[in-house]
């Protein structure tokens, strides 16, 4: 028997928990080269049984109340960014004081639109470059 504890970590390593708020980025405006994010509120961890990672329920944050679901398997999402949340800490802390995870950068995943398939080091400019639509070969280093 073994109960899975699973965690899911933001951008810097630090874990994800019910009553954070999370800045995710959402694409590079044509204009100007942009960045623009979105903000994402979490409402829970939903078990699904010990043999199954459980999931985090997130809030989109509009006026219909909808949600959307992460799955609980140690990934390090690179687009999220915890930026508000008192949760797994003693009072008067905050998530910067959370046990956090090794980050190690996967440089073969694009840190704006987490494409592992469209990164790979440009031929003429020697430099690793996403070249996934949207992304426009942004240079990644
Ligand atoms: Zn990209």
């Amino acid at each position: 028997m073994s109960v899975l504890q699973y965690n899911l970590y933001d951008k810097h390593g630090i874990p994800i928990l019910p009553g954070d708020t999370l800045k995710v980025f959402h694409y590079v405006a044509a204009l100007r080269r942009e960045h623009r994010y979105m903000y994402k509120y979490v409402l829970a961890v939903e078990s699904r049984g010990e043999d199954k990672p459980s999931l985090l329920k997130i809030s989109h944050l509009n006026l219909r109340n909808q949600t959307y679901w992460q799955i609980m398997d140690n990934r390090v999402l690179y687009t999220y960014e915890v930026v508000q949340g008192f949760g797994g800490v003693k009072p008067g802390e905050d998530y910067r004081d959370r046990k956090r995870a090794k980050v190690i950068p996967d440089i073969k995943v694009c840190p704006l639109c987490e494409s592992n398939t469209q990164v790979w080091v440009n031929q003429l400019t020697n430099k690793l470059t996403c070249h996934r639509y949207g992304c426009n070969n942004k240079v990644l280093e």
